[in-house]
């Protein structure tokens, strides 16, 4: 049934999705099967296999990737980023990030119609399946007019059966694999917060696929917002050839062709899955799908002109011709990325299988024991880095005589996790030097862990 609204209307269309009255436009794209479109095909079930198996692929006994929240580590191609790698996770971040101005200054929002998952999924899983079961853009226009039937009503429940896929594997980059299945195969009541979870990641992914649609790309998507800063006028971008297009005329056989090669036969509209004219010049709303150059190019074979009436270009081309690809901005991007997964690199090459650190026992610094020795508390804190079980134990290497106590040493630690023990080091007072002792802790795990630790103890500041 058509939307309709008692508002008054505005003078000129505000939003591609949206009616003059302010009721929502939706946008039934008829798929247009050329060339680009076969390539982006290729990709996108390329990427959506990916997506699938990412959560279920190892490298070197660890996930290809896990985003554990809860416990604060990611692992990223079989590193893990622990909660100590702050550092190092603020590098990856600048680093992808400085990727994403780099790759758009280049190509412009080749992400957006090529990778980006919103795209990928709507374009080449839900959109084909909603043709198949409803038909092309006729028949989908011509249910909009008469309201939903049991074509439809087919249509969301296999649209929920896809997101309900789509959201558990999402969920496995958080949980693991494992830890999914095990969910899956058990009642949702012994676990009622990840089964709400799961639901409501599955109403969300259904919503945007099923209803809010393109809308994610125009009104909430914050990298498309972003690119009239990261785009410049030599970026890569679909557009149009005004000056080879206009004046539009319509196309006769017949006649001697004095009007430009436009015959404005408004496929390349129909075609948009964001419901934009690509000829009203660059537009925030264009994904960059080349829909509608695959979409024009066919029109063009058909009238025997040649193709490109709408091809990927740049501003600078459009109004100029020919221009330099290199530009400054490109190779401060290009050095600052090298300089940044460089340093990634060097950093990650130089970490040992733990991360070891002491810290003073809460409370007094020294405590003076009956037998006269002076105790220092030390808390032990070991991150296990290195990809399975260890046990590490610890003592101290100088100087000799030094007596320590520790309730758990040789201290365990699972795989990527870690975990602090208490230690107590009694020495006499006469090895203080003004209030210090200089000691040097040994920690090992008898695989290839072996370290020397300095550290100070505490003593009465009267001694020799
Ligand atoms: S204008 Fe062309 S490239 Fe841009 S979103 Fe529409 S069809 Fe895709
Ligand atoms: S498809 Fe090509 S010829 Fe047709 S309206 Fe669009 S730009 Fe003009």
């Amino acid at each position: 049934m058509a939307i309709t609204s008692n508002a008054p209307a505005a003078e000129e269309r505000v939003l591609s999705t949206l009616n003059l009255d302010g009721t929502r436009r939706l946008i039934r794209p008829k798929l247009s099967k050329g060339r680009f479109y076969r390539r982006r095909l290729v990709t996108a079930w390329a990427l959506i296999g990916a997506f699938l198996l990412i959560p279920i692929l190892k490298m070197g006994g660890r996930p290809l990737m896990l985003l554990d929240i809860p416990r604060r580590e990611f692992t990223f191609f079989g590193t893990t980023f622990l909660p100590t790698d702050t550092f190092l996770l603020m590098l990856l971040l600048f680093g992808i990030f400085v990727g994403i101005f780099l790759l758009t200054a280049l190509l412009g929002r080749v992400w957006c119609g090529w990778a980006c998952p919103q795209s990928v999924y709507m374009e080449f899983l839900y959109r084909p399946l909603e043709r198949w079961i409803e038909g092309g853009r006729a028949r989908q226009l011509a249910l909009d007019a008469s309201g939903p039937d049991a074509r439809r009503i087919l249509k969301h429940v296999a649209f929920f059966a896809i997101s309900a896929l789509l959201a558990n594997t999402f969920l496995a980059y958080f949980v693991g694999w494992h830890h999914l299945i095990s969910w899956m195969s058990s009642s949702p009541a012994v676990h009622p917060a990840a089964f709400a979870v799961m639901l409501g990641t599955t109403l969300l992914m259904f919503l945007d696929f099923a209803w809010f649609r393109e809308q994610t790309c125009i009104v909430a998507c914050p990298y498309g917002r972003f690119q009239s800063v990261l785009l410049d006028r030599r970026s890569l971008i679909v557009g149009y050839d005004a000056g080879r297009g206009e004046p539009r005329a319509p196309w006769r056989r017949s006649e001697q062709r004095s009007a430009g090669d436009c015959i404005d036969c408004q496929i390349c509209v129909s075609t948009c899955p964001t419901g934009i004219d690509i000829r009203d010049g660059l537009q925030m709303e264009c994904i960059a799908c080349t829909q509608c150059i695959d979409a024009c190019d066919e029109v063009m074979d058909r009238i025997g002109l040649p193709r490109g009436l709408v091809r990927y270009t740049s501003q600078e081309q459009l109004a100029s011709g020919p221009q330099r690809v290199l530009r400054p901005r490109l190779v401060v991007y290009s050095a600052i990325l090298a300089v940044t997964f460089g340093a990634l690199a060097f950093s990650l090459g130089e970490q040992e299988s733990a991360d070891v650190t002491l810290l003073r026992g809460l409370g007094a610094p020294f405590q003076v024991l009956p037998s006269g020795e002076i105790s220092n508390q030390l808390r032990v804190k070991i991150a296990n880095r290195s990809g399975a079980d260890r046990s590490y134990s610890f003592e101290v290497a100088t100087p000799a005589g030094l007596t320590m106590v520790a309730p758990e040493n040789p201290l365990p630690v699972a795989a990527g996790d870690d975990q602090m023990t208490a230690a107590f080091i009694n020495a006499p007072p006469s090895a203080f030097s003004s209030g210090e002792l200089a000691i040097v802790l040994r920690v090992r795990d008898g695989v290839d862990f072996d370290r020397s630790f300095d550290y100070r103890l505490l003593g009465p500041s009267g001694g020799p």
